[in-house]
């Protein structure tokens, strides 16, 4: 839409052991190549396997991307995996403040800021996510949740190529329910509205995913809405077909 390429990103949370590498080749093998000149395609797995999903994409044009970063390049901060270590593993993406992080991992707007900045600095798009609670949406909150996350989180500066936003509704992901077309309608405008006040024109060449309950029978109704660019799926990005049926949503 406005000329932005789709991304269909697949995030596998914690899930997949080595074997798990076969779900990458087989979306690779059913990937139709008229596909690929339209959508851009992205499995985030653990990063136990980024570097064993790069060798099963190799020559491709399938991205591999990381779920999570520590925001410092490097130092005592044992577990922690920095984004110059996804880059140089292959990755090419990495998702920053999913909501899993935010409610398990306690991470804030500001966290989410450094870390975009982090994927930045080591050349990663960073999918920054944001997204409101059941209470928030029953509230009326919606949109001021979701455009003081956007505000914090998006670094000054921030190109089409190297952020993307994904709008999860927290209350969407993995329970099966989706926002109506027209209430995705109005977060996403409100979403480019807000991302033009922070960065200008070029809000126009970042694209806006939608996340949430995206599987191969409602792909094709949410990814006709405006202003969505796409989708990030869980659950459904661990089986080949599933996630074939999405990026077929484009075909
Ligand atoms: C997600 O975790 O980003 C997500 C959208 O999950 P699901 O597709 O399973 O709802």
């Amino acid at each position: 839409k406005a000329g932005r390429r789709p991304l269909v990103a697949g995030n596998w949370k914690m899930n997949g052991l080595r074997s798990s590498v076969s779900v990458v080749e087989a979306v690779r093998s059913g990937l139709a190549p008229a596909l690929l000149d339209t959508v851009d395609v992205l499995i985030c797995p653990p990063s136990t396997l980024i570097s064993s999903c790069v060798a099963a994409t190799y020559g491709s044009p399938i991205a591999i991307g990381g779920q999570n970063l520590h925001a410092k390049p490097s130092g005592a901060f044992t577990g922690s995996i920095s984004a110059e270590m996804l880059a140089d593993l292959g990755a090419s993406y990495v998702i920053v403040g999913h909501s899993e992080r935010r409610a398990y991992h306690y991470e804030t707007d500001d966290g989410v800021h450094a870390k975009a900045l982090g994927a930045r600095r080591a050349g990663l798009c960073g999918i920054i996510c944001v997204g409101e609670t059941q209470d928030e949406r029953e509230e009326g909150r919606t949109l001021d949740i979701v455009r003081a996350q956007l505000a914090i989180g998006v670094p000054k500066g921030a190109t089409g190529a190297d952020t993307v936003i994904a709008y999860e509704p927290v209350w969407a992901i993995g329970t099966g329910l989706t926002p109506t077309p027209a209430d995705i309608a109005e977060v996403h405008a409100s979403l480019r509205e807000m991302l033009g006040r922070l960065i200008g024109p070029e809000a126009d060449k970042i694209r806006i995913l939608y996340g949430g309950s995206v599987k191969p029978g409602n792909a094709r109704e949410l990814m006709a809405v405006e202003n969505v660019d796409g989708a990030l799926v869980g659950g459904a990005s661990l089986v080949a077909e599933d996630f074939l049926g999405i990026v077929g949503a484009y075909a």
